[in-house]
């Protein structure tokens, strides 16, 4: 029996980051940049008003009050996007929408409020002059130029993930497309006499492949990019063809048939594509575990054999499969969001193995509590879609008390709800 760390050290040891290629920038979400970005302009490009107001000179507002505003003569109007050659002369104001260009020779906007502008409208005549309300001093409500990001600064780092900020940056940047380490293709293959594709009529003593949906929609929830390959039924010729179809994958994940009962066809037909190890790990639910390499010429695919327990499939892959996509996309840390939160029952440890009990984690009274969603039977699917977490007991510990302290692993931040609701 292997701990889960060594398991997950051994199979991150054969994953390496992939290309860097360029994407559409809207794509890239979840993806790693590949490559420091700098600024060749500066952002805003140019100083401009941070209010609808007016344009001004702030030493021509010396002294004006609301009561006792200083009127000054209104020479323009400069709306966002409409920047104008004509200066503001000395002792004058230009009407400014925000984000428009501040004139040459202003060096402060007034807001409209601090204005008399709504009083001259109401006379119904043109405005050709203003009373500027209060004394403004230089820089009011100005943004000036490369205040956000200057001209020639690294923008945003190698190795950030992409979040919606980021594409917010890049597209501030004028980037249609970003340098990113490429997402890996995952062949996906389910294997087994019994399973019938969803869509069909379910014959006598089947049950539908629900595995290679649970592992794609895994695969695509954490940025790789799913190959479903069917299911292999347990006989040589089936698992062989099925196998040659996922080779250009980066990463083969297949299902079921490598636990101890199982027969040796699909280990033996695996072995002869490459190499293969069984482990124990020691974690439940999800104990047995292969990984290995196949391999093409001089292709080499790390594989990774879930057991065939629906439930166990999820949480291996949880474990195992996500680090190894992550660590594919360029990200360098994998660990799984947790929060501590008080147990509402009682769990038993008698294995000495790292347990993963699925749970609901509620927030209430300012504590987090987290109790199991029932039968936690590796065969019950609908207990991990009840819950939003994992309450990890490490193997150490033999008994979790009603009230103990626990940490959950998230796989949602999904509160008060299950995550199917
Ligand atoms: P195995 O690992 O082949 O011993 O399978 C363990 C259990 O998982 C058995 O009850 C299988 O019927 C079930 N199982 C295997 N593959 C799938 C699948 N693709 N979808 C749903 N259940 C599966
Ligand atoms: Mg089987």
């Amino acid at each position: 029996m292997i701990p889960v760390e060594e398991a997950l050290e051994r199979i991150l040891s054969y994953v390496k980051v992939l290309e860097r290629e360029g994407r559409p920038l809207l794509e890239t979400l979840g993806q790693v940049l590949a490559q420091d970005l700098y600024a060749s302009f500066d952002i805003p490009p140019t100083d401009n008003a941070a209010m609808d107001g007016y344009a001004v000179r702030a030493a021509d507002t010396h002294g004006a009050t609301l009561s006792r505003p200083k009127v000054l003569p209104v020479i323009g109007e400069i709306a966002a996007g409409h920047p104008t050659r004509k200066g503001l002369r000395p002792g004058s104001a230009m009407r400014i929408m925000t984000g428009a260009s501040i004139p040459q020779g202003a060096d402060a906007v007034v807001q409209f409020e601090e204005t008399d502008e709504v009083e001259r409208k109401a006379t119904g005549k043109p405005l050709t002059q203003i009373g500027i309300g209060r004394e403004a001093e230089a820089d009011l409500n100005i943004r000036r130029a490369g205040e956000d990001i200057a001209r020639g600064q690294v923008v945003l780092r190698q190795g950030t993930v992409i979040r919606p900020s980021e594409i917010g940056v890049m597209a501030s940047l004028g980037l249609a497309r970003a340098p990113v380490y490429r997402r890996p293709l995952v062949a996906v293959l389910a294997t087994g006499d019994e399973l019938t594709e969803v869509g069909r009529t379910l014959p006598q003593g089947k049950i539908y492949n629900s595995n290679a949906f649970s592992i794609a929609a895994q695969v695509r929830r954490y940025g790789g990019i799913p190959r479903v390959l069917g299911i292999a039924r347990d006989t040589v010729a089936s698992l062989t063809r099925k196998i040659q179809k996922g080779l250009d994958a980066d990463l083969f994940v297949t299902s079921a048939g490598v636990s101890t009962g199982d027969y040796d066809m699909v280990k033996e037909v695996l072995a002869r594509h490459g190499e293969i190890n069984f482990w124990t790990v020691r974690m439940k639910p999800g104990k047995p575990l292969a990984f290995g390499v196949l391999r093409q010429g001089e292709r080499r695919v790390p594989h990774l054999g879930l057991p065939g327990n629906p439930v166990s499939s999820m949480v291996t892959f949880e474990m195992f499969a996500r680090p190894a996509i992550l660590k594919m996309l360029g990200w360098r840390s994998w660990e799984k969001p947790y929060l501590m939160a008080v147990s509402q029952s009682r769990i038993e440890n008698k294995g000495g193995l790292r347990l993963l009990i699925r749970a609901l984690v509620e927030r209430r009274d300012g504590q987090y509590l987290a109790s199991p969603t029932g039968p936690q039977g590796s065969g019950i699917l609908t207990s991990m879609a009840l819950a939003n977490g994992l309450i990890v007991v490490p193997e150490e510990v033999a008994l979790v008390k009603e009230g103990d302290p626990v940490k959950v692993l998230m796989l949602d931040w999904n509160q008060g709800q299950g995550a199917s609701q």
